[in-house]
């Protein structure tokens, strides 16, 4: 029953994650910061899911410990903080938050392109520094003017909706064909972006394909005046091609983001660290608006994760619904009627080797399967089965024969 599951809650989730796991009955074990890696071991062992951010390690040295775990929540965006092959082959579940930012990062492009058409940066230091500088030369409305978005995917669909609203043309560059929204337009090629637009802002994600996707002959094929914006990766734009390019006066102004090597940590000086190098030149130029990657740094795009991430986890332990899982096949049947009485959910998730549904079909075939799902991702496989017309001892039967076969990970019945 749900009043059983345990949920271990650290480094201050979001309060909305908290109520929703309260909700639906779980006992939930919360603490404001990350634990100590001996106590996180005492910790573990007996919780059914654990909720964390970046700072807690879910290494092999940690889950091995975890004798009750079905799921863990990153609630953020990364997850290399967990050992997601190791947790998969313990047939644990990973789920994080990708796009609960994508309208926090839309926004602040749309501010950015504003600044840079304006100046606004500049003109901000410059009366910070007590300087009166009042100029129209060079500065524009962005009504009417083309926005070339590379990546149109979450932020960058985001992003096409909100210029367009403000009057701008919308273009967009895609290895994928993506329906246009409003009057948008795709083009077949980035040259063919970069021909066209007043404003290029990226949104792909860190690939081989995507490292410094603007380099060089990039820059050369942009408008003479054109502005860039980088919210998406640090390896997206060649720094020292885009330092090149402004000096040339080629590009107009740029807004950054992200950078190669971002500091761990707030308070770091960027000046004094040979990673980033990059900021000496950078600073010196006018009309470059730098940023610490604050792209989807807002209060709702913390709540949103919270709320994400506690729908994922208790889909996943109430309904076994794996979709949106990092490390795990990805597996849903529509939600069990739990009130029908003779019922069982079946969780089998085992390794993904020859044979395997040939057993399984066994054991479950003589019963009723009402449904039956199942999806392998690598090494691990996960099947879903609803049966009916089982009674108490059935169930266990079902129970012990699953728990004998060579190939099981783990198994969960829901009934
Ligand atoms: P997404 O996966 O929804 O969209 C990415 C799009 O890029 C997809 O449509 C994909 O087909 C396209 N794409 C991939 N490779 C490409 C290539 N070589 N050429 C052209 N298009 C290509 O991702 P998203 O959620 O929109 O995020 C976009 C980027 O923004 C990611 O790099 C993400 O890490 C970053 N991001 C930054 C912040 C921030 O704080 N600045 C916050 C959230 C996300």
């Amino acid at each position: 029953s749900t009043g059983d599951i345990k949920i271990l809650l650290l480094e201050n989730v979001n309060t909305a994650a908290i109520q929703i796991f309260k909700e639906q009955g779980y006992q939930v074990d919360f603490y404001k910061s990350s634990l100590p890696e001996e106590d996180l071991i005492e910790k573990i062992k007996d919780v059914h899911a654990i909720g964390i951010r970046s700072k807690t390690k879910l290494t092999a040295n940690v889950l091995q410990h975890a004798r009750n775990l079905v799921v863990i929540g990153c609630f953020c965006i990364g997850t290399n903080q967990v050992d997601l092959d190791y947790a998969a082959n313990m047939g644990v579940a990973v789920f994080n938050s990708p796009f609960s930012n994508s309208r926090s990062v839309a926004e602040l492009v749309i501010a950015e392109i504003i600044s840079l058409a304006r100046q606004l940066g500049d003109r901000s230091i410059e009366l910070h520094t007590g300087t009166w500088n009042k100029v129209s030369a060079r500065c524009w409305e962005i009504r009417g003017k083309t926005l070339g978005i590379i990546g149109y995917g979450h932020i960058g669909s985001q992003l096409s909706v909100l210029a367009e609203a403000m009057g701008m043309h919308v273009i967009y560059y895609d290895i994928v064909t993506i329906m246009a929204l409003g009057t948008a337009k795709q083009v077949s090629t980035l040259d063919e972006l970069l021909n066209k637009s007043d404003f290029v802002s990226l949104h792909v994600p860190e690939t081989s394909e995507t490292k410094n996707m603007l380099s060089f002959p990039q820059f050369a094929a942009m408008k003479d005046g054109a502005y860039v914006i980088n919210a998406s990766r640090g390896t997206v734009v060649d720094i020292p091609a885009l330092v090149q390019a402004m000096q040339a006066g080629k590009i107009a102004g740029a807004a950054l983001d992200v950078y190669p090597n971002e500091p761990g940590k707030n308070g770091a000086n960027t000046y004094n660290d040979d990673l980033n190098s990059w900021t000496s030149q950078l600073v010196s130029l006018p009309n470059v608006i730098l940023t610490p990657h604050i792209g989807g740094s807002t209060e709702e795009a913390q709540s949103a994760i919270g709320i994400e991430v506690a729908h994922s986890l208790s889909k996943y332990i109430n309904e076994g619904n794996s979709v949106g899982s990092v490390n795990f096949p990805e597996v849903s049947l529509r939600s069990l009627d739990f009130d029908q009485e003779n019922t069982v959910r079946v969780l089998y998730i085992h390794r993904n080797v020859p044979g395997v549904l040939k057993t399984v079909n066994n054991i479950l075939s003589s019963h009723n399967i009402e449904k039956q799902f199942s999806d392998s991702n690598g090494d691990i496989a996960y099947l879903i089965a609803d049966i009916s017309q089982v009674n108490q001892s059935d169930i266990k039967n079902i129970y012990d024969e699953l728990n004998q076969t060579s190939a099981k990970i783990s198994i969960r019945l829901l009934y």
